[in-house]
């Protein structure tokens, strides 16, 4: 399983040279498994030209944590649906009594965007989320996040190595989103991708807003027994320097675990 993160900023895209290093591009992983091509969340890393060099796939599936716009920013623009020999499957769970489709089109729609989903070429298939299915031969589980107007958190497995993506995640006790069963679903995966979008010291006016916080991952992290962990949905204000000072004082307290920087790759 190849995994390729091309974005990790949380909430909003930023750009300069005090981002340089862990980048600006909000939520997108490519992960290459078993001969299937998937993508994880459609932000603004999903844009850009550098696909052109590692993307000649004819088919793809695209699996959605939520609608907010940071995790959508880069479906719009994304070269390969607007190729019509591309198909692409789209997974999104209902809600507000909105379908996977309804949910895009409100975003592709005029005025808000001037190209439909119905007019970009590539043919699309919408698909609500279900517990369980299959990408080809990578079982996928979902579990519901706690986080305003809900998100899904992905685990894909396959031959013994499985990877967890739990973006926009504020881990509580009680459900959605308890804190023992993600540590449940996430027991002993390959490589967990977890939010930690905040400090502790942040959390006093950040609680409720969706987010996990460095020191609860941390502990996330070790409870669930991962492998490796690496932090993601950096906040936007978070400089280079300052996620450099956390994540080493994060590293002195586990060695599995890092801040994840665009465009790393990890071969599981
Ligand atoms: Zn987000
Ligand atoms: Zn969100």
């Amino acid at each position: 399983m190849q995994i390729k993160l091309l974005g990790v900023r949380g909430t909003l895209p930023v750009h300069g040279p005090e981002f340089s290093c862990f980048g600006g591009a909000t939520s997108c992983v490519l992960v290459r498994a078993g001969g299937e091509t998937i993508i994880l969340d459609a932000g603004t890393g999903l844009s850009g030209r550098a696909w052109e060099r590692f993307f000649p796939e004819k088919h793809f599936t695209l699996l959605i944590s939520h609608a907010h716009v940071d995790h959508l920013m880069g479906f719009p623009v994304f070269p390969p649906l607007f190729d019509p020999t591309v198909t692409c499957d789209i997974y999104l769970k209902s809600r507000e009594g909105r379908s996977a489709q309804a949910q895009l089109e409100t975003l592709m729609s005029p005025p808000l965007w001037p190209v439909t989903t119905g007019s970009m070429g590539a043919a699309l298939t919408f698909h609500d989320v279900p517990p369980f299915f299959r990408v080809g031969p990578v079982a996928v589980e979902t579990m519901e996040s706690r986080h305003p107007g809900g998100s899904t958190i992905y685990k894909l497995s396959l031959d013994g190595v499985s990877v967890v993506y739990a973006t926009d995640f504020e881990p509580e006790s009680g459900a959605p989103g308890d804190i023992l069963d993600f540590c449940d679903f996430a027991r002993g995966c390959s490589l967990l991708l977890l939010d930690a979008q905040y400090t502790q010291e942040e959390y006093a006016h950040t609680r409720g807003f969706g987010h996990s916080t460095i020191p609860r991952s941390l502990a996330l992290a070790r409870t669930s027994g991962a492998r490796q962990t690496i932090f993601i949905h950096h906040d936007p204000k978070r400089t280079d320097a300052q996620l450099l000072d956390l994540e080493a004082s994060v590293r002195a307290q586990s060695d599995s675990i890092t801040f994840g920087r665009e465009g790393k790759e990890v071969f599981l």
